[in-house]
């Protein structure tokens, strides 16, 4: 239902939480945020309010750079295990994602046939799983999420952290919005302006089949064949 990510310089969760709360208005079941700690991916979820998962944040709960989600099912009941981020099998790749994966039954057969212990009855869980898996030791977060997005039939709005690429979100857009925040020496993304506007009014929506991927000191967009140029537009809002 609704999406953020931050990379910079700051405290991810506190970031995370807030713009979580800002999108509560669209209503969900459950929350969750993940960050990149130094050596593993950091994860708290559960079917509960954005306050609970606020008031329940573990004590070291560190990291610059994170996503979160607020989730409306359905793919499996509300429950811990079911809420975003979905992790891939060996933890080290996160996901968050708006929309529905049609063929999700097909590709969790797949993988459970290939030996991958599935540890939520989402869709969005199989896309944790074949961009870890697409993603070989050196190569590119970007590549193995365009190969999974080949895969992939239905909607989605997704970002993805990946502990071998700790200084990136990548983020992709298919019939769900995707709107990338350009702060100062940061960026953030979320689904939805209302998200963005306490800390940028500058702002960039991806085009359905567009991806990007977000650094602190800048961004990126593309799609499948080629590099895209966009132009950030300045969001007119009264943010109290
Ligand atoms: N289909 C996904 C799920 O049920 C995402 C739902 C949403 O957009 O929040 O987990």
């Amino acid at each position: 239902c609704g999406i953020v990510g931050y990379v910079g310089a700051k405290p991810a969760a506190p970031i995370l939480v807030d713009g979580l709360a800002r999108l509560e208005y669209r209503g969900y079941d459950s929350a969750g945020v993940a960050v990149l700690g130094p050596s593993e991916i950091r994860l708290h979820r559960d079917a509960v309010r954005v306050r609970e998962l606020e008031a329940s944040l573990p004590k070291r709960f560190g990291g610059k750079v994170g996503i979160g989600h607020t989730r409306w099912a359905t793919h499996g009941v509300p429950s811990q295990r079911n809420a975003h981020p979905q992790l891939s099998a060996d933890g080290r790749v996160a996901v968050v994602h708006n929309g529905i994966i049609d063929n999700a039954a097909q590709l969790r057969a797949e993988l459970t046939a290939d030996g991958v212990e599935l540890s939520s009855d989402t869709d969005t869980e199989v896309l944790a799983h074949l961009i870890s898996r697409a993603r070989t030791s050196n190569g590119s977060l970007e590549d193995a999420v365009l190969a999974t997005l080949d895969r992939i039939e239905g909607t989605y709005g997704l970002a993805v952290l990946d502990q071998a690429h700790p200084d990136r979100i990548v983020v992709a857009r298919n019939g769900s919005p995707i709107i990338i925040g350009i702060g100062d020496r940061e960026m953030h993304v979320a689904s939805d302006t209302a998200a963005l506007v306490r800390y940028t009014r500058q702002v960039v929506h991806l085009d359905d089949g567009e991806l990007a991927t977000l650094r602190a000191d800048g961004y990126q967009t593309f799609t499948r064949n080629a590099r895209t140029t966009k132009t950030a537009v300045t969001v007119d809002w009264d943010a109290s």
